[in-house]
């Protein structure tokens, strides 16, 4: 008979915040696959836990999926960890879960702690359709782009930040979307957790030099139907013309700004520029 692959939820930060079916399934297993040994091993102490645990991360991935699936098909059950909240999610694991569904093998995926949802349910904002961006890049320039990509999406937008390029990527937020309502989440669960509603400006204010702490960066999408009246378009449009943009530079400015298509605006551009600015 084969085995079965779990995927176990671990606390984000508040110990209490694990559950009974998680303890269960970590005692009765035959191993447990952790993203860090050391941190799991913290966790299985604290409750008297001596199943014997094996590493699996980013840089060992491959193989040991290939390993743990071997050791599924040969009866044993394996829980799969990480350091912290749910498997898989921004984590190690797509790999062994995949290759267990390709051997026929056996997924048990237990309920639990995950920063994404945490942040979501307590933001304040829409969460009949959201949009998980994981981490958004580091530098500013593919940041704005991934960011303008998902200018037109009417969901509300959940991304991984550090704390170290939360300010940065607040200005960014700030000087897309000025007006979109945004939650800074930080240290959920745990003793100093913030909760900072507002503008991307507001947050940043609020935040000041504070550059510590985990957080969930959630930004309201983008507001139903047109999000530009006609008259403020063409008056955005004469301001960039004004700037000296051409009429490329300011259709891909002003989509990523409001979320219309791109070719409406260049087209706009293109109409307005025969009786006079912008430039072509
Ligand atoms: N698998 C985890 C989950 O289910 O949330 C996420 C792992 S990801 C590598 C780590 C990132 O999750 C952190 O950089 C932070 O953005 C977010 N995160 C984790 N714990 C958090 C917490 N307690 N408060 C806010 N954000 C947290």
């Amino acid at each position: 008979m084969t085995g079965t692959l779990h995927l176990v939820p671990t606390p984000l930060g508040n110990p209490e915040d694990i559950t009974l079916r998680a303890l269960r399934v970590l005692r009765e297993v035959d191993l447990v696959a952790a993203e860090d040994t050391r941190v799991t091993a913290v966790l299985l102490r604290a409750h008297d836990i001596r199943t014997p645990l094996v590493s699996y991360h980013d840089h060992n991935e491959v193989a040991r999926a290939a390993e743990l699936v071997e050791r599924i098909r040969g009866g044993a059950n394996v829980a799969l960890v990480s350091d912290a909240g749910t498997p898989l999610v921004n984590d190690p694991g797509w790999r062994v879960v995949r290759a267990c569904i390709d051997a026929g093998l056996a997924i048990d995926v237990l309920p639990g702690a995950c920063a994404a949802i945490v942040g979501l349910a307590g933001a304040g904002l829409p969460v009949d359709r959201f949009y998980f961006g994981g981490f958004l890049p580091r530098d500013e320039g593919p940041r704005r782009e991934a960011l303008a990509e998902l200018a037109g999406l009417h969901a509300t937008l959940i991304f991984y930040e550090s704390p170290v390029r939360l300010g940065a990527t607040l200005d960014t937020i700030a000087a897309l979307w000025p007006a979109r309502a945004v939650c800074v989440a930080r240290n959920l669960t745990k003793a100093y957790e913030q909760w900072i509603r507002g503008t991307a400006q507001d947050a940043r204010a609020t935040l000041g030099d504070e550059t510590r702490g985990e957080v969930v960066l959630l930004v309201g999408g983008a507001p139903e139907g047109p999000t530009i009246a006609p008259d403020a378009l063409d008056a955005a449009i004469a301001r960039l013309s004004d700037e000296g943009l051409g009429a490329r530079d300011i259709a891909s400015q002003l989509a990523a700004a409001t979320g219309l298509p791109r070719r409406e605006v260049y087209q706009r551009a293109l109409a307005l520029s025969r009786s006079g600015p912008p430039r072509t």
